[in-house]
């Protein structure tokens, strides 16, 4: 559900900022539109929870710690790459717990009135999630400080000299942080978090798991060969694998194909422009760019920009981070570089 209303928050749904709820790059695990199919198919425990062994374990001492001395869970960061399950896991947290979850956003948070009026509607034991909470402005983030640790917030009543400052008491509830730049948070407010927790992309085999298990929510029946295939174009990411299952089942359905198998899978991945490894026609290009207007690089981010008519932002926080994790690209300080893998994989020769 997508809400306007940046005050508003809501229950066990997400407040989002519309911006980002658009469905235009299949390979982009960055943009959430918080839509039936995702919620459908989030693990609703920590069970089902694929992969991410060692979150699992410590979270796993954590929630039943709590829940045997009977207080709610240290406050929680989870950071990482965009589409790889923190908010799932901010929800399997209020699960466990049996608590109620109310999620908003950073962006959405326009005044101290906002986070006020949310953090005392909570009741003890609730779970709030603060998706993207390093664009938290600063007199917000001031507020959580004190919510955080002593579970009161200061407000002040009137104005000028008559203005007093009131202290409210506040429930017991845990906060949960996701950020997909934990280096933006800053110290005070990342000291505040007991449980930190960083997200890893996902090994082939876990999100072939992952594939297989939404296949069957689905009801869409899918061979193991097709979920490989998927798996290897998903650039371990969930939500992309989703993404491109939900695509792969259009084909099957209307082709007709009772179960999706591994030519089904090739055909509309082809059809997509999504090659083996999972890039696309716009990684592809500013790979290309780098290797024949750079001769390789290094070439600065505004001149790549430049070149590729792409936001600086969007370089950085979209195409970059798969292709520096695949070993395609290098950061210099003089630069973006191509690697030599880039290049064998595009089949380009640079000499
Ligand atoms: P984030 O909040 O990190 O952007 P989400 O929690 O929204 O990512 O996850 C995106 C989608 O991927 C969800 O709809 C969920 O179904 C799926 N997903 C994420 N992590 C897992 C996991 N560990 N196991 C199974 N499905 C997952």
């Amino acid at each position: 559900m997508i809400e306007d209303n940046p005050a508003n928050v809501s229950s066990g749904e997400a407040v989002a900022d519309g911006a980002e709820a658009v469905d235009d790059r299949l390979v982009e695990g960055n943009f959430k539109t918080y839509d039936q199919f995702e919620n459908k198919l989030r693990p609703q425990n920590l069970v089902e929870y694929v992969g991410q062994a060692g979150i699992k374990a410590n979270l796993g001492i954590s929630l039943q710690a709590s829940l045997k001395r009977g207080e709610p869970l240290e406050h929680v960061l989870l950071y990482g790459p965009p589409g790889l399950g923190k908010t799932t896991l901010a929800g399997i947290i209020a699960n466990e717990m049996g608590a109620n979850l109310k999620i908003t956003s950073g962006p959405a948070l326009e005044k101290q009135g906002d986070i006020v009026a949310i953090l005392t509607n909570l009741q003890d034991g609730d779970v709030l999630f603060i998706d993207e909470i390093h664009r938290t402005k600063a007199p917000i983030e001031e507020v959580l400080y004190s919510a955080m640790e002593d579970f009161c917030v200061d407000i002040i009543i009137g104005k000028g000299p008559s203005a007093r400052s009131m202290r409210i008491q506040l429930p017991h509830f845990t906060l949960i942080g996701a950020t997909t730049k934990v280096s933006m948070l800053s110290n005070p407010l990342h000291d505040r978090f007991g449980n930190i927790y960083k997200l890893q992309f996902y090994s082939e085999e876990e999100i072939a798991t992952i594939l297989l298990r939404s296949a069957k929510i689905l009801g869409a029946k899918i061979n193991e060969k097709a979920a490989e295939r998927l798996a290897c174009a998903s650039r371990r990411t969930p939500r992309i694998a989703n993404r491109l299952l939900r695509r792969v089942r259009d084909y099957a359905e209307i082709y007709d194909i009772a179960e999706i198998d591994l030519k089904s899978t090739e055909k509309t991945l082809d059809m997509l422009g999504i090659d083996i490894l999972g890039l696309d026609q716009n990684d592809r290009e500013l790979l290309i760019t780098i290797a024949q207007k750079f001769r390789g690089g290094p070439v600065g981010l505004n001149t790549l920009s430049a070149a590729t008519s792409e936001e600086e932002g969007t370089i950085e926080d979209m195409y970059e981070p798969f292709l520096l994790q695949l070993g395609f690209l290098e950061r210099t300080s003089k630069g973006r570089k191509i690697t030599d893998r880039a290049l064998e994989h595009l089949g380009i020769n640079l000499f």
